[in-house]
């Protein structure tokens, strides 16, 4: 049996983050259950290269300020590396190497012919000015450009990043090539290349994924159905909008400051709108302000946490009392809740599975911008739909097959693709 401590030793200067614990932590499980030797086990878990960069940035008051930067490759052995840019300040060169690594295994679960990978830069991306924020991104971009590109590695948009980045970036990468490579990244403007549909798409999948869940728990959705969700970026405020589309009562939601709850349903459109003219949720009248504690407690149906990792941990998991938890975020429970929720009979639809929708429609994005051939919104969501209930059924086949949580089944799914891979392959030299 792999010991826990091999991963927790610092012995690798990836290993010092609790995400990225928790995460090898996870693998490891569901590899120890496939029966894989000690030797396959690091292989899952080492990222295969990592870049660290200092990015200089003159600010508005004319001062250089230096950013830390990094973007870590996972594995590239189904394909080009993937996976997003996160732009904030708690990020390290460990949390990123996690988050690389949980990529590998989302591609991997969705049947795509791709890696994983992840990039940061340290940095507040709401307290920088537009203009900041480009300058951060043109030389964040121009000093990993050899790095990545179409046939090796493909960025997208993460928390603190977003279309408008993505085109900055592709800007850079295109300057440096001398040609326009809009192949470089997904998640960009429709304009220069963009895919429709994929602004939608991460909160758009974390709903299929909870419609697909329902049906195999008999459980129906309707207007009695409760959803609470922590976080109102773009996972959560969407997949808050495709819930009441789906005729579901979204009863609170927060961001970093606190929440919003209102026992009748909340009017998304209504809070979104708040949004964009207030920035934060607080002040909104048609809804009591509770904190985001206060939030993970209350009584739901569905609980989706769509913001940071270690949301849920072992000193609050105890009083979560949803049926269904989507994660819509990157590592939002750690192993002790997720232990804890379990036991409690609670069905955790694991994030490489909940919020795989962005990347499955990033893939989409890449390969229309191969071709040079766009595809309408509805053909893109059907695609959506059909890859992502097949893969949730995948999950649950192999969870009863195999006697196992949702999570363990879909890290084993995602697994044996890529030990399958390396089979072939070999090891070099
Ligand atoms: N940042 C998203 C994720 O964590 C999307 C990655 C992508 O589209 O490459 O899955």
């Amino acid at each position: 049996m792999k010991q826990e401590q091999d991963y927790t030793n610092g012995s690798h200067i990836w290993e010092d983050s609790e995400l990225f614990q928790e995460s090898a932590k996870g693998v490891i499980k569901a590899a120890e259950e496939l029966g894989l030797s000690d030797e396959l086990i690091d292989r899952l878990i080492q990222p295969r290269r990592a870049l660290v960069v200092t990015l200089p940035v003159r600010m508005d008051n004319g001062d250089v300020r230096f950013f830390d930067g990094y973007r870590v490759q996972h594995s590239m052995t189904l394909g080009p590396a993937k996976g997003g840019i996160r732009y904030h300040p708690d990020s390290t060169l460990s949390e990123t190497a996690a988050l690389a690594m949980l990529m590998t295994y989302k591609c991997s679960l969705f049947s795509l012919p791709l890696g994983g990978a992840k990039g940061a830069v340290r940095c507040d991306s709401m307290a920088l000015s537009d203009r900041e924020k480009q300058a951060l991104t043109r030389r964040y971009c121009s000093e990993i450009h050899s790095f990545i590109g179409p046939d090796r590695d493909i960025p997208a948009p993460d928390i603190g990043t977003d279309a408008q980045v993505m085109a900055w970036f592709m800007d850079t990468y295109s300057f440096e090539k001398g040609h326009a490579v809009p192949g470089v990244v997904t998640g960009k403007p429709v304009e220069i290349g963009g895919s429709l549909g994929r602004l939608e798409a991460t909160g758009r999948g974390v709903i299929y994924t909870i419609i697909e869940t329902a049906k195999h728990l008999d459980m129906e959705l309707n207007q009695d159905t409760t959803i609470v969700i922590n976080g109102f970026g773009n996972v959560g405020s969407v997949s808050a909008s495709k819930a009441k589309k789906l005729g579901c009562k979204v009863i609170a939601v927060s961001d970093v400051k606190g929440g919003l709850y209102n026992p009748n349903g909340l009017n998304i459109t209504d809070v979104q709108n708040y949004v964009k003219e207030n920035t934060f949720l607080e002040g909104y009248k048609e809804a009591d302000y509770i904190t985001n504690d206060e939030l993970i407690e209350l009584e739901t149906d569905i609980f989706i946490p769509a913001s940071v990792s270690g949301i849920v941990t072992k000193d609050n998991a105890d009083r979560v009392k949803a049926k269904i938890i989507a994660e819509g975020a990157n590592g939002p429970l750690t192993r002790d809740a997720d232990i804890i929720l379990r036991d409690k009979n609670v069905t955790i639809i694991p994030d490489i599975l909940a919020n795989a929708g962005g990347v499955t429609v990033s893939y989409f994005e890449y390969v229309q911008d191969l071709q040079n051939m766009f595809w309408s919104e509805k053909d893109v969501n059907n695609k959506l739909w059909n890859t992502v209930s097949e893969t949730v059924q995948r999950v649950f086949h192999e969870s009863q097959r195999r006697k196992t949580d949702l999570r363990t089944a879909a890290f084993m799914v995602g697994i044996q693709r890529v030990i399958k891979a390396f089979t072939w392959r070999g090891t070099f030299p």
